[in-house]
């Protein structure tokens, strides 16, 4: 059989808000699979983000700068139309635990369903870094604890700051509440 010549794109989707040590894992590890990995920053996120995209997109470009097969994009929309527009037709995702599958499973087969070009592969996160999410680094950090543990170095500094900056407004509001 002959091979391909197209090069092999790869997606990986997030919110990245902010970038952990797990997700650069995925990252490093991904980019040796395909020619090409492209990191897409989720914009429109239900949830009000730490970071805007346009922050989280410079994170990762920084966190990234010493993979060279590595594209940092922001999109919205449907992940299979930017997938489509990028040309990548596989999709990679982290998994931690048996709880990320069920959630994992369903976005898959909804994306594969909407979009039969399009296939999800799943990494396995490194042992180090299972019990590691972004939402647990941003909790950490507004209770001004240590995560110089979960986010390179160059992140710290930008979570502590946008975290202080947090807690200052939520003390402005519960001032003006009493
Ligand atoms: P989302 O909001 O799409 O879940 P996240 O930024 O939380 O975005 O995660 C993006 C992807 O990275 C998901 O597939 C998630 O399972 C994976 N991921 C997050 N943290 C880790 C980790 N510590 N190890 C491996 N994969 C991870």
């Amino acid at each position: 059989m002959e091979r391909e010549e197209h090069p092999k794109i790869g997606i990986y989707p997030g919110s990245f808000d902010p970038v952990t040590f797990g997700h650069l894992d995925i990252i490093e590890r991904s980019s040796q699979i395909f020619d090409r990995m492209i990191v897409g920053v989720l914009c429109n996120n239900a949830k009000k983000p730490l970071f805007s995209a346009d922050e989280r997109v410079k994170m990762l470009r920084s966190v990234t700068s010493h993979i060279p097969n590595v594209e940092v994009r922001a999109f919205d929309g449907l992940l299979v139309d930017f997938a489509k527009q990028v040309g990548a037709r596989v999709v990679v995702r982290g998994l931690r635990a048996v709880t990320d599958f069920e959630y994992e499973l369903q976005m898959a087969q909804t994306n594969h369903t909407m979009c039969p070009g399009i296939d999800t592969i799943f990494l396995t996160t490194d042992l180090r870094y299972a019990y590691l999410s972004s939402s647990t680094v941003r909790e950490v950090a507004f209770y001004e604890g240590k995560i110089s543990q979960f986010v390179p170095p160059e992140i710290v500094p930008l979570v502590q700051e946008r975290c202080r900056s947090l807690r200052e407004a939520d003390g402005d509001r519960k001032d003006r509440q009493e």
